[in-house]
Protein backbone atom coordinates (compact mmCIF):
# COMPACT_ATOMS: atom_id res chain seq x y z
CA UNK A 1 0.00 0.00 0.00
CA UNK A 2 1.39 3.43 -1.05
CA UNK A 3 0.24 7.11 -1.37
CA UNK A 4 0.12 8.22 -5.10
CA UNK A 5 0.65 12.01 -6.08
CA UNK A 6 -1.62 12.86 -9.50
CA UNK A 7 -0.34 15.77 -11.38
CA UNK A 8 -1.47 16.79 -14.85
CA UNK A 9 -0.37 19.42 -17.15
CA UNK A 10 -2.18 20.53 -20.25
CA UNK A 11 -0.03 21.78 -23.10
CA UNK A 12 -1.68 24.66 -24.41
CA UNK A 13 -2.10 27.08 -21.30
CA UNK A 14 1.04 29.40 -21.01
CA UNK A 15 0.94 29.91 -17.09
CA UNK A 16 -0.25 26.90 -15.90
CA UNK A 17 1.33 25.36 -12.46
CA UNK A 18 4.30 23.26 -13.89
CA UNK A 19 4.15 19.05 -12.59
CA UNK A 20 6.81 19.55 -10.32
CA UNK A 21 5.31 22.56 -8.47
CA UNK A 22 2.04 20.11 -8.73
CA UNK A 23 3.79 17.63 -6.86
CA UNK A 24 5.72 19.37 -4.63
CA UNK A 25 3.11 20.98 -3.15
CA UNK A 26 1.13 17.72 -2.78
CA UNK A 27 4.30 16.36 -0.84
CA UNK A 28 4.55 19.58 1.78
CA UNK A 29 1.33 19.19 2.44
CA UNK A 30 1.22 15.41 3.63
CA UNK A 31 0.63 15.09 7.71
CA UNK A 32 3.99 14.27 8.97
CA UNK A 33 3.36 10.81 9.54
CA UNK A 34 2.79 9.82 6.40
CA UNK A 35 5.83 11.26 4.89
CA UNK A 36 7.74 8.07 6.00
CA UNK A 37 5.32 5.96 3.94
CA UNK A 38 6.53 5.26 0.22
CA UNK A 39 5.10 7.53 -2.36
CA UNK A 40 5.01 6.96 -5.73
CA UNK A 41 3.99 9.67 -8.08
CA UNK A 42 1.63 10.05 -11.29
CA UNK A 43 2.11 12.82 -13.96
CA UNK A 44 0.23 13.19 -17.73
CA UNK A 45 2.02 16.14 -19.25
CA UNK A 46 0.12 17.75 -22.56
CA UNK A 47 -2.97 16.33 -21.32
CA UNK A 48 -6.42 18.08 -20.42
CA UNK A 49 -8.52 17.15 -17.68
CA UNK A 50 -11.54 17.01 -20.36
CA UNK A 51 -11.70 13.13 -20.13
CA UNK A 52 -9.95 10.80 -18.36
CA UNK A 53 -7.89 9.15 -21.37
CA UNK A 54 -4.35 9.88 -20.02
CA UNK A 55 -2.16 7.05 -19.67
CA UNK A 56 -0.93 7.92 -16.29
CA UNK A 57 -4.07 8.24 -14.89
CA UNK A 58 -5.40 5.10 -15.99
CA UNK A 59 -2.78 3.01 -14.76
CA UNK A 60 -3.02 5.42 -11.22
CA UNK A 61 -7.16 3.42 -11.34
CA UNK A 62 -5.68 -0.16 -12.26
CA UNK A 63 -3.42 0.19 -9.07
CA UNK A 64 -6.09 1.37 -7.62
CA UNK A 65 -8.80 -1.33 -8.52
CA UNK A 66 -5.92 -3.56 -7.13
CA UNK A 67 -5.63 -2.54 -4.13
CA UNK A 68 -2.45 -0.77 -4.19
CA UNK A 69 -3.13 3.14 -3.12
CA UNK A 70 -4.56 3.89 -0.06
CA UNK A 71 -4.35 7.82 -0.45
CA UNK A 72 -4.57 10.05 -3.92
CA UNK A 73 -2.99 13.47 -3.05
CA UNK A 74 -3.90 15.74 -6.16
CA UNK A 75 -3.25 19.49 -6.48
CA UNK A 76 -6.33 20.84 -7.22
CA UNK A 77 -9.34 19.28 -8.59
CA UNK A 78 -9.74 19.62 -11.76
CA UNK A 79 -6.13 18.28 -11.99
CA UNK A 80 -8.26 14.93 -11.81
CA UNK A 81 -11.13 15.67 -14.13
CA UNK A 82 -13.16 18.60 -15.25
CA UNK A 83 -16.33 16.82 -15.54
CA UNK A 84 -18.60 16.39 -13.04
CA UNK A 85 -19.16 12.90 -14.07
CA UNK A 86 -16.08 11.38 -14.23
CA UNK A 87 -15.53 12.79 -11.17
CA UNK A 88 -18.27 11.37 -9.46
CA UNK A 89 -17.70 8.46 -10.84
CA UNK A 90 -14.19 8.40 -9.79
CA UNK A 91 -15.28 8.89 -6.25
CA UNK A 92 -17.52 5.84 -6.10
CA UNK A 93 -14.63 4.08 -7.56
CA UNK A 94 -11.88 5.32 -4.27
CA UNK A 95 -14.87 4.33 -2.02
CA UNK A 96 -15.19 1.04 -2.85
CA UNK A 97 -11.53 0.38 -2.74
CA UNK A 98 -11.28 1.93 0.81
CA UNK A 99 -8.65 4.84 -0.65
CA UNK A 100 -8.89 8.46 0.46
CA UNK A 101 -8.75 11.50 -1.98
CA UNK A 102 -7.25 14.65 -0.74
CA UNK A 103 -7.05 18.05 -3.10
CA UNK A 104 -4.13 19.77 -1.29
CA UNK A 105 -5.55 23.09 -2.92
CA UNK A 106 -8.52 22.97 -1.29
CA UNK A 107 -7.72 21.26 1.73
CA UNK A 108 -10.86 18.38 0.51
CA UNK A 109 -10.59 15.19 2.11
CA UNK A 110 -12.86 12.41 1.70
CA UNK A 111 -12.42 11.07 4.59
CA UNK A 112 -13.23 14.16 6.62
CA UNK A 113 -17.44 15.05 7.22
CA UNK A 114 -16.84 18.18 4.93
CA UNK A 115 -15.82 15.93 2.53
CA UNK A 116 -17.88 13.12 3.00
CA UNK A 117 -20.72 15.84 2.43
CA UNK A 118 -19.44 17.48 -1.03
CA UNK A 119 -18.70 14.04 -2.36
CA UNK A 120 -22.31 13.10 -2.31
CA UNK A 121 -23.63 16.56 -2.89
CA UNK A 122 -21.11 16.29 -6.05
CA UNK A 123 -23.16 12.32 -6.82
CA UNK A 124 -26.75 14.42 -6.96
CA UNK A 125 -25.27 16.39 -9.33
CA UNK A 126 -23.48 14.41 -11.25
CA UNK A 127 -26.66 12.25 -11.52
CA UNK A 128 -29.07 15.67 -13.01
CA UNK A 129 -26.19 15.73 -15.15
CA UNK A 130 -25.96 12.54 -16.44
CA UNK A 131 -30.06 12.39 -17.03
CA UNK A 132 -29.79 15.23 -18.71
CA UNK A 133 -27.28 14.33 -21.33
CA UNK A 134 -29.23 11.06 -21.63
CA UNK A 135 -32.49 13.68 -22.66
CA UNK A 136 -30.21 15.32 -24.77
CA UNK A 137 -28.73 12.71 -26.69
CA UNK A 138 -32.43 11.45 -27.14
CA UNK A 139 -33.90 14.67 -28.00
CA UNK A 140 -32.58 15.20 -31.42
CA UNK A 141 -34.37 18.69 -31.88
CA UNK A 142 -32.55 20.08 -28.87
CA UNK A 143 -29.17 18.53 -30.20
CA UNK A 144 -29.74 20.31 -33.27
CA UNK A 145 -30.52 23.19 -32.02
CA UNK A 146 -27.18 23.28 -29.73
CA UNK A 147 -25.27 23.67 -32.98
CA UNK A 148 -27.20 26.49 -34.40
CA UNK A 149 -29.00 24.67 -36.60
CA UNK A 150 -32.55 24.75 -37.92
CA UNK A 151 -34.34 22.21 -35.91
CA UNK A 152 -37.48 21.78 -38.55
CA UNK A 153 -41.08 22.94 -37.50
CA UNK A 154 -43.23 25.92 -38.61
CA UNK A 155 -41.83 28.97 -40.73
CA UNK A 156 -41.13 32.00 -38.27
CA UNK A 157 -43.12 35.07 -38.65
CA UNK A 158 -40.59 37.98 -39.75
CA UNK A 159 -38.11 35.28 -41.70
CA UNK A 160 -37.85 33.32 -44.89
CA UNK A 161 -35.88 29.47 -44.55
CA UNK A 162 -32.86 29.21 -47.10
CA UNK A 163 -30.88 25.85 -47.48
CA UNK A 164 -27.84 26.16 -45.77
CA UNK A 165 -24.55 24.20 -44.63
CA UNK A 166 -23.63 24.71 -41.04
CA UNK A 167 -21.14 23.26 -39.43
CA UNK A 168 -20.87 20.24 -41.79
CA UNK A 169 -24.46 20.00 -41.98
CA UNK A 170 -27.08 20.16 -44.59
CA UNK A 171 -29.75 22.84 -42.92
CA UNK A 172 -31.81 25.64 -43.35
CA UNK A 173 -30.87 29.44 -42.14
CA UNK A 174 -33.11 31.87 -41.24
CA UNK A 175 -33.09 34.68 -43.48
CA UNK A 176 -35.22 38.06 -42.86
CA UNK A 177 -37.89 38.49 -45.16
CA UNK A 178 -38.00 42.54 -45.74
CA UNK A 179 -41.46 43.54 -45.81
CA UNK A 180 -42.14 41.11 -42.67
CA UNK A 181 -39.24 41.79 -41.03
CA UNK A 182 -40.24 45.82 -41.28
CA UNK A 183 -43.53 44.61 -39.45
CA UNK A 184 -41.73 43.09 -36.69
CA UNK A 185 -39.75 46.20 -36.27
CA UNK A 186 -42.63 48.39 -36.33
CA UNK A 187 -44.78 45.91 -33.64
CA UNK A 188 -41.53 45.98 -31.21
CA UNK A 189 -40.95 50.29 -31.63
CA UNK A 190 -44.42 51.01 -30.99
CA UNK A 191 -44.69 48.73 -27.61
CA UNK A 192 -41.53 50.03 -26.45
CA UNK A 193 -43.08 52.99 -25.69
CA UNK A 194 -44.21 53.17 -21.91
CA UNK A 195 -47.61 53.90 -22.13
CA UNK A 196 -48.79 51.77 -24.94
CA UNK A 197 -50.64 48.86 -24.30
CA UNK A 198 -50.96 45.37 -25.99
CA UNK A 199 -54.80 46.63 -26.71
CA UNK A 200 -53.35 50.14 -27.88
CA UNK A 201 -50.72 48.45 -30.09
CA UNK A 202 -53.39 46.23 -31.66
CA UNK A 203 -55.42 49.35 -32.33
CA UNK A 204 -52.50 50.80 -33.29
CA UNK A 205 -51.75 48.46 -35.90
CA UNK A 206 -55.30 48.21 -37.07
CA UNK A 207 -55.04 52.22 -37.67
CA UNK A 208 -52.10 52.22 -39.59
CA UNK A 209 -53.62 49.16 -42.01
CA UNK A 210 -50.24 47.14 -40.97
CA UNK A 211 -52.07 43.60 -41.17
CA UNK A 212 -50.32 40.32 -41.15
CA UNK A 213 -48.44 38.94 -44.90
CA UNK A 214 -49.64 35.64 -43.73
CA UNK A 215 -52.22 34.16 -41.51
CA UNK A 216 -55.44 36.20 -39.70
CA UNK A 217 -55.37 39.07 -38.19
CA UNK A 218 -52.76 40.18 -34.95
CA UNK A 219 -54.41 39.02 -31.49
CA UNK A 220 -53.03 40.92 -28.36
CA UNK A 221 -52.35 36.89 -27.31
CA UNK A 222 -50.49 36.68 -30.39
CA UNK A 223 -48.50 39.54 -30.38
CA UNK A 224 -46.94 38.80 -26.74
CA UNK A 225 -45.61 35.16 -28.16
CA UNK A 226 -44.33 37.37 -31.00
CA UNK A 227 -42.35 39.99 -29.07
CA UNK A 228 -41.33 37.59 -26.44
CA UNK A 229 -39.40 35.46 -29.10
CA UNK A 230 -35.72 36.55 -28.94
CA UNK A 231 -35.27 35.31 -32.59
CA UNK A 232 -35.84 38.46 -33.31
CA UNK A 233 -33.28 40.55 -31.13
CA UNK A 234 -29.88 41.37 -32.69
CA UNK A 235 -28.32 39.73 -29.24
CA UNK A 236 -25.69 41.47 -27.21
CA UNK A 237 -24.37 41.67 -23.67
CA UNK A 238 -26.96 42.83 -21.74
CA UNK A 239 -29.22 39.96 -23.93
CA UNK A 240 -27.57 37.51 -22.87
CA UNK A 241 -27.10 38.98 -18.80
CA UNK A 242 -30.63 38.89 -19.60
CA UNK A 243 -30.81 35.30 -19.64
CA UNK A 244 -27.91 34.53 -17.04
CA UNK A 245 -30.31 36.39 -14.59
CA UNK A 246 -32.76 33.68 -15.57
CA UNK A 247 -30.46 30.89 -15.31
CA UNK A 248 -31.51 30.20 -19.02
CA UNK A 249 -28.65 27.45 -20.04
CA UNK A 250 -26.36 29.49 -22.54
CA UNK A 251 -24.46 27.87 -25.75
CA UNK A 252 -22.13 30.47 -26.89
CA UNK A 253 -19.63 32.75 -25.81
CA UNK A 254 -20.28 35.96 -23.81
CA UNK A 255 -17.92 38.00 -26.89
CA UNK A 256 -19.80 35.85 -29.97
CA UNK A 257 -23.37 38.67 -28.59
CA UNK A 258 -22.06 40.92 -30.91
CA UNK A 259 -25.68 43.02 -31.40
CA UNK A 260 -25.78 41.06 -34.82
CA UNK A 261 -26.76 37.57 -34.09
CA UNK A 262 -30.89 36.59 -33.10
CA UNK A 263 -31.21 33.54 -30.58
CA UNK A 264 -33.06 30.28 -30.57
CA UNK A 265 -34.92 29.64 -27.51
CA UNK A 266 -35.88 25.90 -26.95
CA UNK A 267 -36.12 23.31 -23.91
CA UNK A 268 -39.00 20.94 -22.76
CA UNK A 269 -40.30 22.84 -20.18
CA UNK A 270 -43.45 22.13 -19.24
CA UNK A 271 -44.11 24.78 -16.37
CA UNK A 272 -45.26 28.98 -16.66
CA UNK A 273 -42.67 30.87 -18.32
CA UNK A 274 -43.17 33.54 -16.14
CA UNK A 275 -41.57 32.46 -13.74
CA UNK A 276 -37.93 34.48 -12.99
CA UNK A 277 -36.28 30.88 -13.04
CA UNK A 278 -35.45 29.17 -16.41
CA UNK A 279 -32.88 27.31 -15.85
CA UNK A 280 -34.62 24.53 -17.98
CA UNK A 281 -34.70 26.50 -20.81
CA UNK A 282 -31.81 26.92 -23.23
CA UNK A 283 -30.52 29.50 -25.66
CA UNK A 284 -28.16 29.38 -28.93
CA UNK A 285 -26.92 32.18 -30.62
CA UNK A 286 -27.85 31.60 -34.56
CA UNK A 287 -25.45 32.01 -37.55
CA UNK A 288 -28.41 34.36 -39.07
CA UNK A 289 -29.31 37.74 -38.15
CA UNK A 290 -31.84 39.68 -35.70
CA UNK A 291 -34.26 42.28 -36.69
CA UNK A 292 -34.42 44.17 -33.89
CA UNK A 293 -32.01 45.99 -31.95
CA UNK A 294 -31.29 44.92 -28.53
CA UNK A 295 -32.37 47.82 -26.50
CA UNK A 296 -35.73 47.92 -27.64
CA UNK A 297 -36.01 44.53 -27.41
CA UNK A 298 -35.09 44.24 -23.42
CA UNK A 299 -37.64 47.00 -23.52
CA UNK A 300 -40.50 45.51 -24.63
CA UNK A 301 -39.69 42.20 -21.75
CA UNK A 302 -39.65 44.33 -19.57
CA UNK A 303 -43.02 45.16 -20.18
CA UNK A 304 -44.69 41.99 -21.13
CA UNK A 305 -42.97 40.31 -17.73
CA UNK A 306 -45.10 42.85 -15.81
CA UNK A 307 -48.13 41.93 -17.49
CA UNK A 308 -47.85 38.10 -16.80
CA UNK A 309 -46.67 38.93 -13.08
CA UNK A 310 -49.68 40.94 -12.72
CA UNK A 311 -51.67 38.38 -14.59
CA UNK A 312 -50.64 35.18 -12.65
CA UNK A 313 -49.09 36.58 -9.26
CA UNK A 314 -49.81 33.74 -7.56
CA UNK A 315 -48.64 30.70 -9.22
CA UNK A 316 -49.14 27.34 -7.52
CA UNK A 317 -45.70 26.31 -7.07
CA UNK A 318 -44.36 24.75 -3.60
CA UNK A 319 -41.54 25.08 -1.93
CA UNK A 320 -37.74 23.11 -2.62
CA UNK A 321 -37.93 23.52 1.48
CA UNK A 322 -41.20 21.32 1.81
CA UNK A 323 -41.26 19.06 4.95
CA UNK A 324 -38.42 20.88 6.11
CA UNK A 325 -39.70 23.47 8.14
CA UNK A 326 -40.77 23.05 11.88
CA UNK A 327 -42.85 25.02 14.13
CA UNK A 328 -40.91 24.70 17.35
CA UNK A 329 -43.90 25.70 19.80
CA UNK A 330 -45.79 22.62 18.77
CA UNK A 331 -43.08 20.21 16.02
CA UNK A 332 -45.29 19.57 13.20
CA UNK A 333 -44.20 20.51 9.82
CA UNK A 334 -44.99 23.76 8.33
CA UNK A 335 -46.92 23.69 4.64
CA UNK A 336 -47.00 26.06 2.28
CA UNK A 337 -50.53 28.59 1.67
CA UNK A 338 -51.32 30.31 -1.54
CA UNK A 339 -51.72 34.33 0.47
CA UNK A 340 -53.76 37.35 -1.56
CA UNK A 341 -50.19 37.64 -3.45
CA UNK A 342 -47.48 35.07 -2.17
CA UNK A 343 -47.24 31.85 -0.69
CA UNK A 344 -46.36 31.54 3.00
CA UNK A 345 -46.10 28.89 5.62
CA UNK A 346 -48.20 27.73 8.22
CA UNK A 347 -47.67 25.68 10.80
CA UNK A 348 -49.92 21.75 10.27
CA UNK A 349 -50.65 21.97 14.19
CA UNK A 350 -53.16 25.17 13.46
CA UNK A 351 -54.13 24.12 10.17
CA UNK A 352 -55.12 20.52 10.39
CA UNK A 353 -54.92 19.86 14.20
CA UNK A 354 -55.91 23.05 15.65
CA UNK A 355 -54.08 22.25 18.54
CA UNK A 356 -51.36 25.08 18.51
CA UNK A 357 -51.91 28.58 17.91
CA UNK A 358 -49.09 29.14 14.93
CA UNK A 359 -46.18 31.58 14.10
CA UNK A 360 -46.63 35.09 15.02
CA UNK A 361 -44.84 36.54 11.93
CA UNK A 362 -46.10 35.83 8.31
CA UNK A 363 -43.00 33.39 6.74
CA UNK A 364 -43.20 33.91 3.08
CA UNK A 365 -41.40 31.07 1.19
CA UNK A 366 -39.50 33.22 -1.31
CA UNK A 367 -38.22 34.51 2.05
CA UNK A 368 -37.44 31.57 3.89
CA UNK A 369 -35.99 30.28 0.34
CA UNK A 370 -33.32 33.09 0.10
CA UNK A 371 -32.44 33.08 3.30
CA UNK A 372 -31.67 29.26 2.71
CA UNK A 373 -30.12 29.70 -0.21
CA UNK A 374 -27.65 32.10 1.05
CA UNK A 375 -27.08 30.11 3.78
CA UNK A 376 -26.67 26.87 1.84
CA UNK A 377 -24.04 29.10 -0.30
CA UNK A 378 -22.16 29.64 2.89
CA UNK A 379 -22.33 26.13 3.77
CA UNK A 380 -20.76 24.56 0.29
CA UNK A 381 -18.00 27.65 0.02
CA UNK A 382 -17.34 25.54 3.74
CA UNK A 383 -13.70 26.57 4.13
CA UNK A 384 -12.05 26.15 7.57
CA UNK A 385 -12.10 29.03 9.57
CA UNK A 386 -8.41 29.23 10.58
CA UNK A 387 -7.50 28.83 6.45
CA UNK A 388 -9.83 31.64 6.07
CA UNK A 389 -7.96 34.51 7.06
CA UNK A 390 -4.64 33.61 5.30
CA UNK A 391 -6.60 32.72 2.31
CA UNK A 392 -8.56 36.21 2.18
CA UNK A 393 -5.84 38.43 2.47
CA UNK A 394 -3.85 36.33 -0.44
CA UNK A 395 -7.13 36.87 -1.99
CA UNK A 396 -7.33 40.17 -1.92
CA UNK A 397 -3.98 40.65 -3.01
CA UNK A 398 -5.00 38.70 -5.86
CA UNK A 399 -7.73 41.04 -6.47
CA UNK A 400 -5.20 43.61 -6.85
CA UNK A 401 -2.79 42.25 -8.69
CA UNK A 402 -5.68 41.18 -11.49
CA UNK A 403 -6.73 44.69 -11.66
CA UNK A 404 -3.64 45.71 -12.62
CA UNK A 405 -3.41 43.28 -14.93
CA UNK A 406 -6.63 44.14 -16.57
CA UNK A 407 -5.22 48.02 -17.06
CA UNK A 408 -1.74 46.69 -18.91
CA UNK A 409 -3.83 44.39 -20.85
CA UNK A 410 -5.95 47.67 -21.69
CA UNK A 411 -2.82 49.77 -22.77
CA UNK A 412 -1.80 47.52 -24.52
CA UNK A 413 -4.48 46.81 -26.96
CA UNK A 414 -5.14 50.73 -27.24
CA UNK A 415 -1.44 50.82 -28.32
CA UNK A 416 -1.75 47.70 -30.58
CA UNK A 417 -4.66 49.91 -32.06
CA UNK A 418 -2.47 53.04 -32.11
CA UNK A 419 0.08 51.18 -34.26
CA UNK A 420 -2.28 49.29 -36.62
CA UNK A 421 -4.34 52.58 -37.19
CA UNK A 422 -1.80 53.23 -39.60
CA UNK A 423 -1.61 57.21 -39.09
CA UNK A 424 1.76 56.86 -37.08
CA UNK A 425 5.49 58.06 -38.65
CA UNK A 426 8.32 55.57 -37.57
CA UNK A 427 9.82 57.20 -34.60
CA UNK A 428 6.48 57.21 -32.87
CA UNK A 429 5.76 53.71 -33.49
CA UNK A 430 9.31 52.68 -32.15
CA UNK A 431 8.28 54.07 -29.00
CA UNK A 432 4.91 52.57 -29.07
CA UNK A 433 7.09 49.47 -29.36
CA UNK A 434 9.06 49.72 -26.56
CA UNK A 435 6.62 51.03 -24.62
CA UNK A 436 4.65 47.71 -25.44
CA UNK A 437 7.52 45.37 -24.89
CA UNK A 438 7.87 46.90 -21.37
CA UNK A 439 4.47 46.57 -20.89
CA UNK A 440 4.48 42.67 -21.42
CA UNK A 441 7.41 42.18 -19.26
CA UNK A 442 5.90 43.54 -16.61
CA UNK A 443 2.87 41.34 -17.17
CA UNK A 444 4.80 38.42 -17.07
CA UNK A 445 6.20 39.33 -13.87
CA UNK A 446 2.14 39.74 -12.14
CA UNK A 447 1.75 36.31 -14.07
CA UNK A 448 4.41 34.78 -11.47
CA UNK A 449 3.25 36.35 -8.97
CA UNK A 450 -0.67 35.40 -9.50
CA UNK A 451 0.82 32.18 -10.02
CA UNK A 452 2.96 31.99 -6.71
CA UNK A 453 0.31 33.60 -4.35
CA UNK A 454 -2.55 31.39 -6.08
CA UNK A 455 -0.07 28.33 -4.96
CA UNK A 456 -0.02 29.15 -1.75
CA UNK A 457 -3.49 30.15 -0.55
CA UNK A 458 -6.19 27.56 -0.14
CA UNK A 459 -8.73 27.84 -3.28
CA UNK A 460 -12.45 27.16 -2.52
CA UNK A 461 -13.47 24.32 -4.96
CA UNK A 462 -13.74 26.03 -7.63
CA UNK A 463 -13.03 23.92 -10.20
CA UNK A 464 -16.46 21.70 -9.50
CA UNK A 465 -17.84 24.76 -8.75
CA UNK A 466 -20.73 23.89 -6.38
CA UNK A 467 -21.63 27.78 -5.35
CA UNK A 468 -22.46 28.60 -9.20
CA UNK A 469 -23.95 24.88 -9.53
CA UNK A 470 -25.97 25.68 -6.93
CA UNK A 471 -27.21 29.12 -7.62
CA UNK A 472 -28.37 27.78 -10.72
CA UNK A 473 -29.62 24.53 -9.44
CA UNK A 474 -33.48 23.66 -10.96
CA UNK A 475 -35.81 23.06 -8.43
CA UNK A 476 -35.89 19.24 -8.19
CA UNK A 477 -31.77 19.82 -7.39
CA UNK A 478 -32.79 22.04 -4.73
CA UNK A 479 -34.52 20.03 -3.37
CA UNK A 480 -32.28 16.84 -3.71
CA UNK A 481 -28.96 19.22 -2.29
CA UNK A 482 -31.73 20.31 0.37
CA UNK A 483 -32.34 16.85 1.93
CA UNK A 484 -28.64 15.76 1.83
CA UNK A 485 -27.70 19.41 3.76
CA UNK A 486 -30.76 20.27 6.08
CA UNK A 487 -32.44 18.16 8.72
CA UNK A 488 -34.52 20.50 9.80
CA UNK A 489 -35.35 24.16 9.63
CA UNK A 490 -37.01 24.86 13.25
CA UNK A 491 -39.27 27.88 13.33
CA UNK A 492 -39.52 30.15 16.49
CA UNK A 493 -42.98 31.82 18.13
CA UNK A 494 -41.84 35.05 16.82
CA UNK A 495 -40.79 33.92 13.01
CA UNK A 496 -36.97 33.56 13.65
CA UNK A 497 -35.39 30.24 12.05
CA UNK A 498 -32.53 27.99 13.58
CA UNK A 499 -31.26 25.69 10.74
CA UNK A 500 -30.23 22.43 11.96
CA UNK A 501 -27.50 20.88 9.17
CA UNK A 502 -26.97 17.34 8.56
CA UNK A 503 -23.13 17.87 9.48
ZN1 LIG B 1 -47.25 24.80 15.64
Amino acid sequence: MYIALYARQSIDKENSVSIETQLEYCRSTLPPDERSLTIRTFADKGYSGKDTNRPEFQKLMQEIRRGRVQKIVVYKFDRVSRSIIDFSDMLQTFKEHGVTFVSSQECFDTGSPYGEMICKILMVFAEFERASIINRIRDAYEKRSDMGLYPGGKKVYGYDLEEAVISGVKTKRFVPNPEEAAQIRCIYQIYANPTVTLRRLQDNLLEQGITPLSGKDWTTGKLSALMRNPIYVRADEAVYRYFERRNTQIVGELSAFDGTHNIQLYGRSKHDKSLEDWSDMKIVLLESEGIVDADTWLKCQQKLQRNKQAASSTSNRTSWLGGKLICEKCGHTMTTVKGASKRYFLCTGKTHKKTCTGIKETIYVEDMEALLSNCITQKLKGQTASASESHTETEVQLQALKRQLAEIEGQLSRLSEAVLSGNLNEELIAVLNSKAKSLSAEKRGLLDRMDELSVRSPAPLETIDLVRRWRRATFSEKRAICDILVKAVVIAENGDPEIIWNI
